[in-house]
């Protein structure tokens, strides 16, 4: 499949955006006029570079408010046309976009249409030119795909064709079915764009939250599926109008939309071999998968098929050697009930373990920074297939010098700078020794009294079994969108719609990736992953980037949360403290038994129900930006306790404002 990129989907001037598309692999991009007309280079210099680096120049535009308009404005367009021909012949490009008209002055006439779009064509086949005719969602008269592509057949030149795009298309929510029935030598063009389900007028809507495939809810292999049904091999290319991207880092935002682009190029390949397989078969084989993205004349590229993970392995912070946050922390770990594991063999590093919760507490290159969540393990059947797939979707892999001996990990780098492994197993915790526990004591920090060294190596009454619920981490801004692409193509985690969620700071925008929820078993998936878009995030660097809102957490469900919250205040642990007004609103809002109400404000739990079943969970005070939450799943309660965080948020806010 032939990609490429508008610039306008790019920040930067027109050489920084060609150098970008150029290095993340575009074969070609679509030149807007305004990135053109602002540039110092002319269009022979334009052409040449582009020669250089590579890249197809496929698409001029836009040209707009063409067709069905009076005769003397007719006259005025052609000349305005034939200038850009003229221009299109020094940038060496041969296809132009003409939108449909969305001036009130044009006259709703399809045959008058086909006759100007037919005289159009004649002009630009004077030139080397083919006309895209593309309807755009809010043309005036032309707004339907299906009624574009009718007036092109009626005008009936061969260098006039449609742009078939998928805003336009699905925005409105034609019927795709019908794209196979263009002859696919009429599809000059194919534009594609995701885009969030919004209710907002729909060119507002495309002008600002256009995403990348994948970063919205619209079924593009769908769509792109039926594109190759029709038989067309031209490039698909991507139009995405985002205030974000924007201003972001061109490169970034490249590497970004090319991923979406292979991304999507896997999933018509996927969506193409389900179809041939007929409903309720099976996922398909990887001879079937072979065999759809070879059917048709655009051939599609697949990727290493891997299982979604199985579970969290571990959770790595990271914090200074020495420093009194990490004697904090690790008491922390230590009164929630985790166990030290020990130093490992040859790095500072130690392992905590709480059943089959572990956290990795990393004190390598950390001088200066604030405790944060580094490092995600992720349980996978094949880490070296996992990697190759993600390596191709262009995650950068993570250098790992590690020693003869040791577990080789495979990991590749989030968009935040998180490190992914991809384990196996956990073999790796053998290079941790039980004979060298580090004790809080030993790290030098114990302040207070409440915690004794002598409770730690060994795990605590009441904690019984304990796994890895979910992980909530902070983006910021510029890298949300890119982030749920990430976790989706690389680690097949499926995204939930989003919420917002306010805080004293703002709104938090939350967003949840998690695996399938199985059929046997209620409620517990395998891998949940909350992303929160924080507000205000004035730095690039996001770790150590200290704001209300840009706290991240490690959740640890247990089986008895009572007994195991009790067991924790024995330790004195440092309970993030909940209001009154809330227990009395949860009172207002349930009805709750009494003495049930009463340990829960005894302890500071929080509750929450959904359809399925009931949750209860609590969260420590933080530690730099990072805290812990423990919850236990009644029933098959599916969430997060979202009602509560509002909550939290604004507890953690007066806590850091010393209110
Ligand atoms: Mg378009
Ligand atoms: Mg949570």
């Amino acid at each position: 499949m032939r990609t490429g990129i508008a610039t306008v989907c790019l920040s930067g001037t027109l050489e920084e955006k060609l150098r970008a598309a150029a290095k993340a692999g575009f074969g070609g991009v679509e030149i807007f006029e305004t990135d053109l007309v602002t540039s110092p280079l002319s269009p022979e210099r334009v052409r040449a570079l582009a020669a250089d680096l590579g890249l197809g120049l496929d698409l001029y535009q836009p040209f707009r408010d063409f067709d069905s308009v009076p005769e003397e404005l007719y006259r005025a367009n052609l000349r305005r046309a034939e200038a850009k021909f003229r221009l299109m012949g020094r940038l060496g490009m041969d296809t132009v976009l003409v939108c449909s008209n969305v001036a009130t002055a044009s006259i709703d006439d399809d045959a008058l249409r086909a006759e100007q779009l037919h005289g159009l064509a004649e002009l630009a086949g004077d030139h080397g030119v083919k006309v895209a005719y593309e309807a755009l969602a809010w043309g005036t008269y032309v707004n339907d795909y299906e009624h574009a592509v009718k007036i092109v057949a009626d005008a009936d030149h061969p260098n006039l064709g449609t742009c078939l795009d998928t805003f336009h298309i699905l925005s409105r929510g034609w019927d795709t079915e019908p794209i196979e029935k263009i002859p696919g030598e009429k599809i000059f063009f194919v534009q594609v764009a995701d885009a969030p389900k919004l209710s907002l007028d729909v060119l507002s809507w495309s002008r600002h939250y256009r995403v990348f495939p994948g970063e919205g809810q619209f079924d593009l292999p769908k769509f792109l599926g039926h594109v190759a049904r029709a038989g067309y091999n031209g490039p698909v290319s991507l139009e995405v109008f985002n205030d974000t991207f924007r201003q972001a880092d061109v490169a970034r935002t490249a590497v970004d939309a090319m991923r979406s682009l292979i991304w999507l190029e896997e999933r018509t390949a996927r969506h193409l071999a389900a179809e041939a397989s007929g409903p309720g078969a099976d996922a398909p084989s990887p001879a079937e998968l072979a065999r759809a993205s070879r059917a048709y004349a655009m051939p599609l590229t697949t990727l290493p098929q891997v299982a979604p993970p199985t579970g969290i392995n571990f959770a790595e912070v990271i914090s200074a050697d020495g420093a009194p946050r990490t004697a904090e922390l690790e008491r922390l770990l230590a009164q929630l009930g985790f166990a030290s594991r020990g130093e490992h063999r040859t790095k500072p590093v130690s392992l905590w373990t709480l059943g089959d919760a572990r956290i990795v507490l990393n004190r390598q290159q950390a001088r200066g920074l604030e405790p944060a969540i580094s490092a995600l393990g992720f349980d996978v059947e094949d880490g070296v297939a996992a990697a190759a797939r993600a390596v191709q979707l262009r995650a950068v892999p993570v250098p790992r010098p590690s020693q003869a001996n040791e577990e080789i990990l495979q990991a590749v780098n989030a968009p935040d700078g998180t490190e992914v492994f991809l384990c196996e197993d956990t073999r790796w915790i053998a290079e941790f020794g039980e004979d060298q526990a580090r004790t809080p004591a030993a790290a030098g920090g114990t302040e207070d009294g409440e915690w004794s060294p002598s409770s730690a190596g060994a795990p605590p009454a009441g904690s019984g079994a304990a796994r890895i619920d979910h992980i909530n981490l902070a983006q910021p801004w510029q890298h949300f969108d890119e982030a749920v692409l990430f976790y989706s193509s690389v680690l097949a985690l499926t995204p939930e719609a989003s919420q917002d969620v306010s805080s004293p700071s703002g709104l938090v925008r939350s967003q949840v990736m998690q695996t399938a929820r199985p059929e046997d078993e209620a409620g517990r998936r395998d891998v949940r992953l909350a992303l929160n878009l924080a507000p205000w995030i004035q730095s690039d660097s996001v770790k150590g980037a200290r704001t209300d809102t840009f706290q991240e957490h490690v959740a640890i469900e247990v089986d008895d949360l009572v007994a195991h919250a009790r067991a924790c205040r024995g330790r004195g642990l440092p309970f993030l403290p909940i209001p009154e007004n809330y227990y009395e609103d949860l009172d207002a809002r349930y009805g709750l038994e009494p003495g049930f109400l009463a340990t829960l404000r005894e302890l500071d739990l929080l509750y929450d129900r959904d359809a399925q079943g009931a949750f209860l969970h609590f969260y420590t005070a933080s530690v730099g930006s990072v805290f812990f939450e423990v919850v236990q799943r009644l029933g098959g309660y599916d969430g997060f306790g979202a009602p509560n965080a509002p909550v939290r948020h604004a507890v953690q806010h007066a806590a850091r404002h010393g209110g």
